[in-house]
């Protein structure tokens, strides 16, 4: 057993002070108990910050850790695009592997217990099937020459004979054409990357930087002209009753959001992802009008390619107008809802094995994250 305390710990009904947890050895909290002075109590451990459950990466691309530092950042949405391919000529496959397994091992000691990822190849599996880390892997269809889901489906099914997690999922609403977007949407659970930038949406208006991409390198989009936005396009294809994952969403409207929200029987969950959001486009996450709408958050490092490190603290320091308490249920409880997997993961709660993560720099006078702020695994 282990009694762990600090200044605040967070539980489901937000940051408290005075608490004691209680740790059995195989991870499993026994005991949340209040006590006046848990500094002075014996065999309890006191570290100076605020202890949380296990985070949850709700929005990922492990397989794109070797990427790290090869793309040019704020070079626009398209730019980006461009870039990603030009990156991934010349690295062998152990390269690949060995990024992937650096980054795992990394977010595991950070105290990441959950990642939602997307894959579109196997490189991960063997490195996700020895992790610590649970994984979802959203296996991804991507691609204006794709016409159905046969690959993806295959891929899926490969990942869940080694003993992971998998589902198909499509990549967005501007890679794929209706036949093979209606392909891929069998999975209860989705997760899409959407109105990720302004050039995604003026796409569907037949102008800006992606649309002069898509006509000059000859690229067919018949649902271009078809629909006039990606929310009209989104509501248009997905049943009422998919849990969507909705990641990015730099561009969406108070309007958008309800008319998503109204529109699915299960309320979304939108992911945030604020330093990929700034290094492709130097865009912000809507996290004002996603607290206005009462939506469910998540949040997400997105990959390697459009960002420096998979640091969900990094990910909540670039969100100070957001009081600290929500972020931080954002990173573990919004997290494991985006996941599916909100009984057992995501919350300091008696009878489940959360993990239990040291958030250190942190300035208990305006509750604020210090710059530099990290997080470590305790449990
Ligand atoms: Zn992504």
């Amino acid at each position: 057993m282990r009694h762990l305390t600090a200044p605040y710990i967070l539980t489901p009904e937000g940051l408290r002070r005075n608490r004691i947890v209680t740790v059995a050895d195989d991870g499993t909290i026994v005991e949340i108990r209040e006590c006046h002075n848990p500094d002075r109590e014996d065999s309890v451990e006191w570290y100076n910050g605020v202890l949380i459950p296990g985070m949850v990466n709700a929005h990922c691309h492990l397989e794109l850790s070797y990427v790290r530092g090869k793309v040019t950042p704020h070079g626009g949405f398209a730019g980006f695009a461009q870039g990603l391919r030009a990156a991934r000529h010349g690295v062998s496959t152990d390269q690949m592997t060995q990024a992937a397994e650096l980054w795992d091992n990394t977010m595991w000691q950070a105290g990441v217990e959950a990642v939602g990822d997307v894959c579109n190849g196997s490189l991960t599996f063997e490195v996700k099937r020895r992790s610590r880390i649970h994984y979802h892997n959203f296996v991804e269809l991507y691609g204006l020459g794709q016409h159905n889901a046969t690959e993806v489906r295959k891929l899926a099914e490969q990942a869940r004979e080694m003993g992971l997690s998998a589902t198909p999922t499509p990549h967005s609403l501007y890679s794929l054409r209706d036949e093979a977007y209606a392909d891929v949407i069998d999975s209860q659970r989705l997760s899409l990357h959407f109105a990720e930038s302004r050039e995604e949406v003026d796409l569907f208006s037949q102008q800006g930087a992606m649309w002069e991409w898509y006509r000059s390198a000859g690229f067919e989009a018949p649902f271009i002209g078809q629909y006039g936005s990606p929310v009209e396009r989104l509501l248009a294809l997905t049943p009422r009753n998919r849990q969507m994952v909705l990641v990015h969403a730099c561009e969406v409207s108070h309007e958008d959001v309800k008319a998503i929200e109204s529109h699915f029987e299960i309320a979304p969950v939108w992911v945030v992802c604020p330093r990929s959001n700034d290094f492709i486009s130097e865009l912000r996450p809507p996290v004002e009008v996603l607290r206005e709408c009462g939506s469910k958050v998540a949040v997400g490092t997105d990959s390697l390619a459009s960002n420096t490190t998979l640091d969900m603290m990094a990910e909540l320091s670039a969100m100070p107008t957001v009081p600290l308490a929500e972020r931080l249920q954002w990173a573990t409880h919004g997290g494991a809802e985006a996941l599916g997997m909100e009984q057992s993961l995501g919350s300091l709660r008696v009878g489940t094995r959360p993990g239990v993560v040291l958030v250190e720099g942190v300035d208990f006078e305006s509750m604020q994250l210090r710059p530099g702020a990290t997080s470590r695994r305790l449990v």
